[in-house]
């Protein structure tokens, strides 16, 4: 197999959320496969853990602290990548809460939190990247759904919109940005153990055992599960590949 094909050596990558769960996964995979990789959280001595890590594939890293609901702070975010790096070739739209509550219950406040920390962000990010990418004649935009961009879910009306508008976005952006050479993926998650869904087991009664029974792999996905996908997406291997929502669930949205 040319190794080429799914090289990143000379790359680099923001990935939103990278400074733990999925979007750490993700981050390891990329730097493994030789990117360079800017880490994007809230938390700065979490990204700071984490590009230490990452440095150990001998690739560089840094963290910028930056909210992703704040459109200067994205902007800063870019220009710093741009500047530290001169170019901007793979954004993973990772960065994701949720707020467990039925539609009844749900402040307009948190509706707002949740749609813009998984869906606005995205927006945002994308077409703050989208210059450089284009003046590169190549991109990768990698975007996190989940398994309710497929299914609903009594607990979670504003999480289950982001994820499936993140769907639609990932398609139109698609569409938009084939002819730039830029391709436009989303990741589909199944259940996951990171602090999220910690969170989750604590807050939904019998989740832990409901997600066993009906995962056919019968185990939680781990956040390396996420490497090989993303090196895929964010490599030449993909480049003919544009719109598409790949579960990685271990068979969760195929269970009948
Ligand atoms: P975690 O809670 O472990 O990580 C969430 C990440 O998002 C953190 O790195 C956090 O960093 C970052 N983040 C949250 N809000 C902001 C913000 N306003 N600005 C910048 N960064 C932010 O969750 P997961 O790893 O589980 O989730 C990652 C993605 O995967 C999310 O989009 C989630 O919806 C999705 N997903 C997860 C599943 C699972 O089973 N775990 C299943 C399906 C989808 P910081 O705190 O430093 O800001």
């Amino acid at each position: 197999m040319n190794a080429e094909l799914f090289g990143l050596r000379g790359r680099v990558a923001i990935v939103t959320g990278g400074n733990g769960g999925i979007g750490l996964g993700i981050a390891r995979g990329l730097a493994a496969a030789g990117a360079d990789i800017a880490v994007v959280g809230r938390n700065e001595s979490k990204s700071n853990a984490a590009v230490d890590e990452l440095r150990q594939h001998g690739i560089t890293a840094i963290a910028v602290t930056t909210d992703v609901t704040d459109q200067p702070a994205i902007s800063a975010m870019i220009d710093r990548v741009s500047g530290e790096f001169g170019r901007i070739d793979i954004l993973v739209n990772n960065a994701g809460i949720n707020i467990r509550k039925p539609p009844h219950a749900l402040e307009l406040e948190e509706w707002d939190s949740v749609i813009d920390t998984n869906l606005t962000s995205a927006f945002l990010c994308s077409k703050a990247a989208y210059p450089a990418m284009k003046a590169q004649a190549a991109g990768k935009i990698i975007n996190i759904g989940s398994m309710m961009s497929i299914f609903g879910a009594s607990f979670a009306p504003a999480y289950a919109a982001s994820k499936g508008g993140i769907v639609q976005f990932t398609r139109s952006c698609a569409c938009a940005w084939a002819a730039d050479n830029i391709q436009v993926n989303a990741i589909l998650p199944g259940w996951i153990d990171t602090d999220l869904t910690r969170q989750a087991r604590e807050q939904v009664g019998g989740l832990h055992d409901r997600v066993l029974a009906r995962t056919p792999a019968a185990r939680w996905g781990e956040i390396d599960d996420f490497a090989g996908i993303a090196v895929f997406l964010a490599s030449r291997a993909s480049d003919f590949v544009t719109g598409t929502a790949i579960p990685v669930d271990g068979g969760y949205s195929i269970m009948g």
